[in-house]
């Protein structure tokens, strides 16, 4: 009885699993922290034996299984099943995932970024229900995202569509990005990047309270901002109110280009609180004329951590 379905989430730092029954009711879940200096080959074999061992727990076995989805924090040539670039898992570059995990659990299998799996997840069961159109953007150590246009995933001609973290987006700021460019969104505004800014602007001398929070220099990332931001940092103001105002052009960018204004965000940059989603929202509306006509929504993603590995078991048909 080919009922269930497991979507698995290889993230940059987590692996996480998921078995579903037919109605998409999550039967079991496990979690792994990802070891980066593993290879692909031994990634494939650890995600077959953690599948096997999964539906073996559940009282299933392998017939009972209907496919695996996987979702993967790089680029996806979604056709060949094939991981092209990967700012988050080197180990991944190039790398037949798909085909690799379908030979060793001889299931079907379903390949995919992680921005387009948890796009899927929020547009069938969580902010995004009930509207045809909508963007769905991740803010976290990477800047993500999907599209669902007239109510299904968009791919492009290569299955890599919805890369919206790697919009070029400003000449005169941001660091070198795996992608190529100096200055996608993703080098501004991720949390990666946001850190390192921090990092820039204490080494040239500037006072901060980043620095109590994160003890060294090296140490800073988007906790120690945020907490300082809470005191009121002005470093942390300003490291903030610049990535939330290049986000709000990008959302700005989208709008223009597919006439949608459902946003749906998530990830853990938005931790940094209104303060930071409220930036990034005004700063959309101060560019967009046409907000006061179609005033667009910005609604917090609901399905949380789990978003991906239900987005991922949803690519199974
Ligand atoms: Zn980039």
């Amino acid at each position: 009885m080919r009922n269930y379905a497991i979507g698995i989430d290889v993230g940059g730092t987590q692996i996480k699993l998921g078995l579903f029954d037919e109605n998409m009711q999550l039967l079991s879940e496990q979690r792994f922290l990802t070891d980066k200096d593993s290879t692909a080959v031994e990634l494939m074999n650890f995600l077959d034996q953690q599948v096997r061992a999964m539906v073996e727990r559940t009282g299933l076995t392998l017939k009972d299984i209907r496919g695996v989805g996987a979702a993967f924090p790089s680029s996806i040539d979604t056709k060949r099943g094939v991981a092209l670039e990967s700012s988050n898992i080197v180990l991944l570059n190039d790398q037949p995932v798909r085909d690799m995990l379908q030979q060793r659990l001889e299931l079907p299998v379903y390949v995919d970024n992680d921005g387009n799996v948890a796009a899927l997840a929020e547009h069938r069961y969580g902010a995004g229900r009930g509207y045809d159109d909508m963007i769905y953007a991740t803010l976290a150590t990477g800047i993500g995202g999907g599209l669902i246009l007239n109510g299904k995933l968009y791919h492009g001609m290569h299955g890599m569509a919805g890369e919206i973290g790697h919009m070029f987006i400003s000449d005169s700021t941001g660091y070198p990005c795996a992608c190529g460019v100096i200055g996608c969104v993703h080098s501004i505004c991720s949390g990666v990047y946001m850190a390192r800014y921090a990092m820039d602007r204490i080494k040239e001398g500037e006072e901060s309270r980043i620095l109590d929070y994160a003890g060294t220099v090296a140490n800073i990332d988007m906790v120690a901002v945020g907490r300082a931001l809470q005191m009121n940092d002005p470093l942390a103001l300003e490291v903030v109110n610049r990535g939330a105002e290049y986000l709000g052009r990008m959302f700005h960018s989208l709008n223009q280009i597919f006439d949608i204004n459902i946003f749906v965000y998530g990830g853990g940059i938005t931790n940094l609180g209104h303060r930071f989603t409220d930036r990034m929202i005004a700063s959309y509306r101060h560019h967009s004329l046409i907000d006061q006509l179609y005033p667009a929504k910005f609604l917090p993603a609901e399905l949380g951590e789990r978003a991906e590995i239900i987005g991922a078991a949803l690519l199974v048909p």
